[in-house]
């Protein structure tokens, strides 16, 4: 028996869950259920969080939560119960199947079966963002070993375990070679650990437009959490099952499992909803803590049903449905299903070990780490770089010399070009001309030079060299 936390959720989400839970219980599922309360009410009763202390101390407790959509009210600085869930309880990987059921739901991609694990931790998502000059603002892009290896394992052992072939990876490391280029290098790093599973890379732009063209050549698609925000959402739109997608958000200790639709409040109280998202969620989940016999007999009863042409309104098509029901009516037909599988969709047999070995994430051995200059970053409201790099030359030193100016990343300085449009944010990098060493006191010694200057620093950044190798970009066309 596993204790599961379950909340209702606001719209549709009340007649979705219950709908789930009834089938669950007829397939025999061994879950006792803690029910809480998030979402709307707790909103609006003044907690912006959307959630109590008490279902905090819940979830935690029970480790496993099923949640159907909550209704996010407008404005008033409501943070979404989603990011916040994720981010405390640590819930790395989202994976979302995307899987075509045609001819019975409409698709132009009849051979889609496709997973989609995004990291769901890092990137441009750490929400660090400043304002530096008038007319610059900047977000941090924060990419972890760790978190590169968590991902990418989890992908690669998720493949294993569910009988896929390939994983592929989805950076931009020809921009990015430093965040893109960390994430696909572990990438190249773990694969070798699965010689059994094919793996490729594709850079993202063209990955995603093959992906959106001709999804059957990708099996399992894993990438950083910008991008796979993006193309989850492309994935589950072009199997044309928005409404038939569940996701899994999974953590070291928790996990939290639910549809990737909305509240949908427009449907809400008449029985009209397909809980189909929700209960693909709650599959994923009953795999996860182990009960993939009962996973695999609602799986194959669900798409059993579609494949009758038992269709709520939302996939219901004259010419390929033959009946239209309601949520309960839905559930009712999936329980009849249940010990039977589907004739032409491809049923499914989950392993009965199927279970991911995820190791801790063991730190390395510290690199030598060498400091070899720093990055200035200047508001100046100046357009000719050559007054700037005047003005900096006068604070030069044998062992922090100006060696380049570059506005928004592209070398202005020397040799720039004057077509080239330059902002009020400058890059100038400090170097210790050749023999000499840069020491951090040297850099307090620059700012304080600068202020004295009248330089406008707004913030520095130290270049490295780890173990020989330099860890920073150059500038474009440098
Ligand atoms: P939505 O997914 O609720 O609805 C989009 C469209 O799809 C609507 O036309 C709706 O009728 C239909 N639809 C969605 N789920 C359906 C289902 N199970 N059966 C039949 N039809 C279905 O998106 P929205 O309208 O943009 O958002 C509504 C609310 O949901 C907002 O408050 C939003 O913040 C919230 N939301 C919550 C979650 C979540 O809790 N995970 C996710 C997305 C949106």
């Amino acid at each position: 028996m596993t204790r599961i936390t379950v909340a209702k959720g606001d719209g549709i989400g009340p007649e979705i869950m219950d709908a789930t839970l009834e089938i669950l219980k007829a397939a025999g599922a061994k879950i006792e259920i803690d029910e809480i309360e998030v979402g709307e009410k707790v909103y609006l009763s003044g907690n912006t969080s959307g959630i109590s202390k008490d279902s905090w101390d819940t979830i935690r407790k029970n480790k496993i939560f099923l949640k159907a959509p909550i209704t996010t009210p407008q404005g008033g600085g409501y943070k979404s119960l989603n990011v916040t869930t994720r981010k405390f309880l640590g819930l790395y990987a989202n994976v979302r199947p995307c899987m075509s059921l045609s001819p019975f739901v409409k698709t132009k991609h009849p051979k889609m079966d496709i997973v989609i694990i995004r990291e769901n931790e890092e990137d441009l998502y750490g929400g660090i963002e400043h304002q530096q000059t008038d007319e610059v603002v900047q977000c941090l892009k924060l990419i972890s070993r760790p978190g590169c290896e968590k991902i990418i394992r989890y992908a690669f052992e998720y493949a294993k375990v569910y009988g896929r072939k390939k994983v592929t990876c989805f950076t931009k490391d020809n921009i990015m070679k430093q965040t893109d280029g960390l994430f696909h290098k572990v990438f190249d790093e773990i694969a070798l650990e699965y010689p059994e599973i094919e793996s490729e890379h594709w850079i993202i732009d063209i990955g995603s437009a093959k992906m959106a063209d001709t999804p059957e050549v990708f099996d399992v698609i894993v990438t950083l959490n910008l991008y796979g925000d993006v193309i989850s959402d492309i994935a589950a739109q072009i199997a044309g099952s928005v409404g038939l997608a569940g996701s899994a958000n999974i953590g070291e200790e928790c996990a939290m499992f639910e549809a990737i639709h909305g509240s949908a409040p427009r449907r809400a109280g008449q029985n009209m909803a397909n809980p189909s998202g929700l209960l693909e969620g709650a599959v994923m989940m009953l795999n996860h803590i182990g009960q993939t016999d009962v996973a695999e007999k609602v799986q194959n009863a669900w798409l059993k049903t579609i494949e009758d042409g038992i269709h709520t309104y939302d996939i219901y098509k004259e010419d390929v449905s033959k009946e239209k029901v309601g949520t309960k009516e839905f559930a009712q037909a999936i329980i009849k299903n249940l010990g039977q599988k589907p004739t032409i969709l491809k049923d499914v047999h989950y392993a009965k070990d199927a279970v991911l070995n995820l190791p801790k994430y063991k730190k390395k051995p510290a690199a030598q780490k060498d400091l070899v200059g720093v990055d200035l970053f200047v508001h100046w409201n100046g357009t000719n770089p050559n007054e700037l790099a005047e003005k900096l030359q006068t604070i030069n030193t044998e062992n922090k010399h100006l060696t380049m100016i570059t506005n928004r990343g592209i070398k202005v300085w020397p040799n720039g070009f004057e077509e080239t449009f330059c902002t009020d944010h400058w890059r100038c990098r400090f170097e210790p001309q050749e023999g000499k060493t840069l020491y951090k006191n040297n850099i307090i010694t620059l700012l304080a030079k600068a202020l004295d200057a009248k330089i406008d620093v707004v913030k520095t950044e130290n270049l490295y060299n780890f173990d020989g190798k330099a860890s920073f970009s150059l500038g474009q066309g440098q």
